[in-house]
């Protein structure tokens, strides 16, 4: 069960005295919203909902905002804004969606498999739903006898991992354990960390080793592919955090300096049917999540690199790959 800090929210309607309100959720989460529908509307606040995905504290509904005349967001599914300045003239609450479901005893199963093997160091991460539980995996851990590591993460909160930062992760730690549901922040932190990772998942009660191998292997075939690539498009995306022009008219330049061509085509959501109607490209350059192309390389007909690899298409080498630039917004 997700807990949704009504309290917290009562306390945020009457501080700030809102009277409208955008609500916006993952997908996922959407379903959960209605209780906190339920108690504004009883506390006399107008309600929206966002009807479009929130695929992070990237992406915030600041057009909608202004559209409806509201200055209130309400924001579900994240622990705060990434890469994003929120203007005076919004106040935005961010209400994580803590899992109430305790991960500790999947993981002392992960544990029980490698504590015979030689592991000194453990690092541990986490998305935001379930960090509150960082304390008792550390506890558990450390009763194993393993040095555990667990680093300052996205927003300077300890131990959290998003989709395209995993600075909480110690890379040169013996193993890495990442709790999350799916296999979204485990692969990330295998290509950040250049090893396989532990996914604890506390939503199916699972563990698994994910492999590194399996996901640089993707990346290497897209990039290697695109290397024969003449006609680019590139890809921006209008979400406040992922909006990146400069970084788009940059390897627009480059492109063409490398006698290619690029057109640049300007999204919010990007999908496969909004991808296809602007006709046939031999590679996308995705400046949007980089997530894309990690995850979603389906969407694209041809192969699809993010702005960190472009370097290794145009000059037509994997030397010095580093798989780092594969979730890297910069050229
Ligand atoms: S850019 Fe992608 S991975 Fe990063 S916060 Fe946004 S949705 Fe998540």
């Amino acid at each position: 069960m997700y807990i949704l800090e009504k309290e917290r929210i009562l306390q945020w309607v009457v501080r700030n005295k809102v009277d409208k309100v955008i609500i916006q959720a993952p997908n996922g989460l959407k379903q959960h919203v209605r209780e906190i529908i339920d108690l504004l509307e009883e506390n006399g606040v107008t309600v929206f909902i966002s009807a479009s995905h929130t695929w992070g504290g990237c992406d915030i509904v600041f057009d909608e905002a202004y559209k409806l005349g509201v200055k209130y967001v309400l924001h579900i599914g994240h622990h705060g804004p990434h890469r994003v300045t929120i203007p005076d003239n919004i106040s935005i609450l961010f209400i994580p969606a803590y899992f109430d479901r305790n991960p500790t005893p999947i993981f002392e199963k992960a544990l029980e498999e490698i504590k015979d093997k030689k592991v000194n160091t453990i690092s541990i991460a986490t998305s935001v739903q379930h960090i509150k539980w960082l304390r008792e995996l550390r506890k558990k851990a450390l009763n194993y006898g393993f040095r555990v590591n667990i680093r300052k993460g996205v927003g300077g909160l300890e131990g959290l991992v998003i989709g395209c930062e995993y600075s909480a992760i110690d890379p040169e730690a013996d193993e890495i354990f990442i709790v999350s549901g799916g296999y979204f922040h485990a692969l990330g932190a295998a290509l950040w960390s250049r090893k396989d990772v532990w996914k604890i998942d506390p939503y199916l009660s699972l563990y698994e080793r994910v492999s590194y191998r399996k996901v640089v292997s993707r990346r290497l075939y897209n990039i290697t592919n695109a290397m024969d690539a003449k006609k680019f498009l590139i890809i921006v995306s209008v979400k406040p955090g992922q909006y990146s022009m400069e970084t788009a008219l940059k390897a627009k330049r480059l492109i063409i300096e490398n006698n290619r061509s690029a057109d640049i085509a300007v999204f919010n959501d990007v999908t496969m049917e909004k991808i296809q109607n602007l006709g046939k490209y031999d590679a996308y350059l995705n400046t949007a999540c980089p997530r894309l192309a990690v995850d979603d390389s389906s969407l694209f007909p041809s192969p699809v690199i993010n702005p960190g690899e472009l370097k290794y298409v145009l000059k037509r080498s994997l030397d010095d790959y580093d798989p780092r630039d594969s979730i890297s917004f910069s050229l």
